[in-house]
């Protein structure tokens, strides 16, 4: 019974604890973004795919992205209004199936916000101008940042003409 009621309060600690770091996460979810398109204009300038995944907060199949095995130096834009939100140089293989990245260029380029859809609490990743939706960021990533950007191929737009190298 012991041991029963030691899981139990772990978990609740554990509850708690991921409740709080993601209030964290929630403080400038409210703010409106800087930049806005039509939904006209983006139905026409956006893929159906990208189109999908930036404005309806959809998925791409793991391993499926073109960017996903992309090693190139260079940056990675937001689709939708071509922000700088990755560079090259932080660009690991997860494993995952979709690209990801241990950090971002600056603190402000990407906004954080509490998702608990799908019966998970996460940590949804959109642009910090558009407000396109990018993916989640976990806190299982390598070393120095310990962070994982688990991004859409589909919210991109690989630039090679500007990387660090140049
Ligand atoms: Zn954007």
């Amino acid at each position: 019974m012991k041991f029963c009621c030691d899981y139990f309060l772990l978990f609740i600690v554990l509850t708690v604890k991921r409740f709080l770091m993601g209030s964290e996460a929630t403080k400038t979810e409210q703010e409106p973004y800087k930049v806005e398109f039509s939904e006209q204009e983006l139905r026409e300038r956006l893929t159906p795919q990208q189109y999908r995944v930036t404005q309806e907060k959809g998925t791409e199949r793991a391993f499926t992205g073109e960017l996903v095995n992309n090693k190139k130096a260079g940056v990675y834009r937001c689709v939708v209004c071509g922000k700088e939100l990755f560079l090259s140089d932080t660009k690991f293989d997860s494993g995952s199936g979709w690209p990801s990245f241990w950090d971002t260029p600056t603190d402000g380029t990407v906004r954080k916000i509490t998702d608990t859809s799908h019966f998970m609490t996460r940590t949804e990743v959109t642009c910090a101008d558009c407000g396109a939706h990018l993916g989640h960021v976990f806190d299982d990533g390598p070393r120095p940042t310990g962070q994982r950007y688990c991004i859409n191929s589909a919210s991109l737009k690989f630039d090679p003409s500007k990387g660090k190298h140049d």
